[in-house]
């Protein structure tokens, strides 16, 4: 439970992208903890759901939609969900995302489709149908995770790099163009949290040294946080045994 991020989300309505584990999970909790609407999407039904019991338990308010974000039919399904149970979104976490670990002469276009439909495409769609809800309240905050590979790039995640660079384009892109209709568009670039995703990617880190799920979470609320006079693009945040700066 992180409680010393102090705002009430009670009457904002939240959408989490990949929020059945991981990051998009911890994101979700400390969402609902503040008294947001939050609505889950991601493929498990089962840890969907379990997150959803999770949330209600703690007296928060959240339910689920099952979503293959990579399937445009399901985008579109989700959306209409959305909007005929809660009508707006003011926060969109735009989260799932994956990686092929593979080096790059290995790589097939297969893979590429396959990381550029999940980590761009789906943020580039999901964008677009939220802002169809958050233009018109000339209103809202989207929050993209990219990744500390955003700028940088290890080898064998070629494609994860370059998809991760290619969030960073779609954020910047979006801000600029929706700045005018006061719409938040921000980044975090995180690097190793403790996840089952870095568990398969980067098994060769410690889970000692990984940086917590909460701890971007906590990253999320502080762009809550700011006055509608301040703005932060984007927050880089990296493993205190990483290399400073
Ligand atoms: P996890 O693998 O733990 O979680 C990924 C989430 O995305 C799950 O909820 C998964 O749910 C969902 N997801 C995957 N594929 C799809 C799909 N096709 N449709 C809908 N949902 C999908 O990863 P993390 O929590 O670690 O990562 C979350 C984000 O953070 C990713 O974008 C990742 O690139 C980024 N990131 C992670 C870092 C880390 O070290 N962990 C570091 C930097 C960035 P389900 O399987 O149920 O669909």
């Amino acid at each position: 439970m992180i409680v010393d991020m102090d705002i009430d989300l009670s009457d904002k309505t939240a959408l989490v992208t990949g929020a059945s584990r991981g990051i998009g999970k911890a994101i979700a909790m400390a969402l609902a903890e503040r008294g947001a609407f939050v609505c889950l999407t991601a493929r498990d039904v089962k840890k969907l759901n379990s997150v959803v019991k999770e949330i209600e338990k703690k007296g928060g308010k959240a339910f689920y939609i099952s979503t293959d974000v990579t399937k445009e039919s399901d985008i579109e399904a989700l959306f209409e969900k959305v909007a005929s149970k809660t009508k707006k979104i003011d926060i969109l976490i735009n989260n799932a995302g994956s990686d092929i670990v593979k080096d790059l002469v290995d790589l097939e276009s297969k893979d590429y489709d396959r990381v550029f439909d999940l980590n761009v495409k789906s943020m580039f769609l999901i964008c677009q149908k939220a802002l169809e809800l958050m233009i018109p309240e000339k209103s809202g905050h989207i929050i993209n995770i990219s990744s500390v590979q955003g700028i940088k790039a290890y080898k064998k995640h070629s494609l994860y790099a370059a998809s991760k660079h290619a969030v960073m384009g779609l954020t910047k892109a979006i801000a600029v163009e929706t700045q005018e209709n006061n719409i938040r568009v921000s980044v975090i670039l995180p690097g190793g949290v403790d996840t089952d995703f870095i568990k398969i990617v980067r098994p060769d880190l410690d889970r000692k040294i990984l940086i917590r799920p909460e701890d971007i979470a906590k990253t999320v609320l502080y762009f809550l946080i700011l006055s509608p006079q301040a703005m932060v693009d984007e927050i880089y945040i990296r493993r205190s045994n990483s290399t400073p700066f």
